[in-house]
This record gives structure tokens, sequence and C-alpha cells, in this order.
């Protein structure tokens, strides 16, 4: 990857389900392939700014991340998600939403981008912007004033009455920061539809989901989750990114062997895990070789079964590098079998996927299978 990486800042706020949108929109964040989220600031709530009388109040919170797409690209990427979350833009500025997402910071950067800027202008002026980005990064300097967010929530807060009539309520100074009473819990949530399923599961199993031990299951069981799914959010074009190089006249077996690889038996949700052997004979492009191991991911990290991988890692490389063939073999233990039953403990299943000249020639097939000791 040659492009630079950069961290921004992104502002969120929402005032319809705030409790559940809001974390929502930091899961997808988090869940993006070009973004990495480093840090989130508490919730805070502030009263709508020019709304309509008796408009519900906000939660607004602020991250931090680190991304390599540039300004517009990013901007898209959030709206994109606001759509997601059932944002509807309409003529009217003011109108509730379930999801508002805008880029307060680009590292430095100070650009007139038409009819947006960065900085966000309401870095400066609004407190329930400044607050939260004040909370999760004080020291971050605004490339405009020369200030530091902490310095600029302290003089918003001094002249609130005349910035806005919006502010983030139990305001004082940032380290006396305090969010609204039920804080604690709504911040600590990650992905609320999921987790409140997962609470339920618990209650089916006959366990007691407020115990002690079980009190932050659900919470980690959501991100534990979204981890081992997370080949559903990523493409294959993500995936490679460009790493496809000319290689002229290289027509030697390219094998990479002992891909570890970890996925979940779409049949019982239960693991299974083991090692890949991936070859092509090339036909003028080959790949970084840390990708194949990336593209076994890609396809592990979702509910499978072992046949499918196999065969979806084998035709995604078919199809990037058209080479004149490609081999995978995949060797893995299913907990769902040793695990549960009569099942012999020790048993994997081998499986594989043989593309090309790997199928139609016998001579070629033989030196893969020798090369992985088969
Ligand atoms: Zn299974």
């Amino acid at each position: 990857m040659s492009s630079d990486f950069v961290q921004a800042v992104i502002s969120l706020g929402s005032n319809i389900e705030r409790e559940r949108y809001l974390p929502e929109a930091i899961r997808l964040l988090r869940r993006h392939h070009g973004i990495e989220v480093l840090r989130v600031s508490r919730f805070f709530e502030s009263v709508p700014v020019g709304g309509p009388e008796g408009a519900p109040a906000f939660f607004n919170a602020a991250a931090v991340i680190r991304t390599d797409l540039d300004p517009e690209q990013l901007r898209v990427e959030l709206r994109r998600i606001e759509t997601e979350l059932g944002r509807e833009r309409t003529g009217d500025k003011n109108a509730p939403r379930t999801i508002d997402i805008d880029i307060a910071y680009y590292g430095d950067r100070v650009d007139d981008l038409g009819d947006w800027r960065i900085p966000d202008p309401n870095t400066a002026t609004a407190a329930h912007v400044a607050v939260p980005i004040a909370d999760v990064v004080p020291d971050w300097v605004d490339p405009v004033t020369g200030s530091t967010v902490f310095d600029l929530v302290e003089r918003i807060d001094a002249a609130r009455e005349k910035v806005r009539p919006a502010r983030a309520i139990h305001l004082s100074s940032p380290f006396e920061l305090r969010a609204p009473q039920d804080f604690d819990e709504v911040g600590d949530v990650y992905a609320p539809q999921l987790e409140a399923l997962v609470r339920q599961q618990l209650v089916e199993m006959g366990e007691d989901p407020d115990r002690q031990g079980l009190a932050r299951t659900p919470l980690r069981v959501a991100k534990a989750l979204d981890f081992l799914t997370s080949g559903y959010s990523v493409s294959l074009d993500e995936v490679v990114n460009d790493a496809i190089f000319d290689a002229e006249g290289a027509d030697e077996m390219v094998l990479v062997k002992d891909i570890e690889f970890y996925s979940m038996c779409e049949h019982h949700m239960l693991p299974f895990f083991g090692k890949a052997a991936v070859a092509y004979l090339p036909k003028g492009s080959i790949i970084g070789l840390s990708k194949v191991a990336r593209i076994v991911d890609l396809y592990a990290r979702r509910l499978q079964v072992q046949e499918r991988l196999t065969n979806q890692v084998a035709h995604a490389l078919d199809s990037i590098l058209e080479p004149h063939g490609v081999a995978v073999v995949m060797e893995g233990k299913h907990l769902c079998m040793m695990m549960r039953g009569v099942q012999k403990q020790d048993s994997s299943m081998v499986t594989s996927a043989m593309l090309g000249t790997f199928k139609s020639d016998a001579r070629t097939r033989s030196e893969f299978l020798n090369l992985i000791g088969r």
C-alpha cells in the first residue's frame, strides 16, 4: 500500500433512538476496512440547535480514527454509514436524525471543499461538537486557530450563551465533564441489538445474565462475532488492493503453505480451524505472498463449510490472477465434531480445489501434492 495514513476526528450525533444508533454508528466505523478507530469519547447529551420546540435531545460523541481514505472518500463512506442507519437527508437542517457523522478534523488540513470545509467550522463554535472531541483528544491542535481543542472548549464555554443556544449539558470544564446519569450503561454498548439477543440467549440457556461473570458477556460476544464474521464487510478488491505485479516469464509454481485459518461452521456456529496450502501457476501476474493469507481470512471470517471455503479461495485467486491453474488444500478440525457425541476427536477434514492445469495435468497436480507432503 503506498497511500499515507492520516489521523482524523469524527463527530457523531443522534436524537432518534440515540441509545441504539450512536453505538451502531461507532460499530460500523470499526468494521470499515478503510477506517481504524483508535479511541472513542464518552457520550454527551445536548439540546438541539434551532430545532422545533420540544425536539428530542442528542447524544454526541467523537472518535479518533486512522485512515488512508482522502477527505472526499471518507465523507462518502460516512454518508454511506448514515444511510445504512436510516438517515434521511431532507431540506431541514434541524430535523431530528438517527445519525449524523461528520469529519471534524483531518490531520492538520485546512481546506475549503465547496459546500463543506475542513476542519468542520462547528468544532470551534459548537459545544456539542467540541466537548466530545476534547474528551477524547484534548491536546489536538485546531489548525485554524492554533489552539488546542481543550482551549477551544473553554472559550466556547465562557461565551456559550452567545455562541450557541445548545451545549453539552453538565459542562463546566473538560475535566469535570459529566455525562447523563445513564451514561455508563450507554457508553458501554457496542452492538445493541446483537447484545440484546446474546443476553436473551443466556436466559434461554438457563443462565442469569446479570450475575457478575456474565455482565459484560453480551458485549464481548458481540465484539467477537463481529471480528469472526468480518469477512462479510470486506471485498476481494479491498484485500488485494493493487498488490498484483507483472511477472512476465515467471512460470514456476508459487506455493504458500501452512496458512492458519479460523472459521465457524454454518451448521452449528462452532469453530473449525486448521491449515491451508495455496498454489498457482502464474501467467503474467503474481500477488504478494501476504495477500494469499488475507484472502484465506476474507473467506474464513464468515459462517462457512470447509468445502465452500476451499473453493472460494481457489476461485478468488483464479479471478484476480488468471493463472494457468490454482490449487488449494485445506485441513481442518471441526469443534462441532470434536466436542459433541461419538465423533473421533482427532479426526480432521481435508478438502481440495483444483483449477486449470492442476486439474487437467496429473504431473502438475502431483508436484503440488508432493510439495505439501501429501
Ligand atoms: Zn458444524
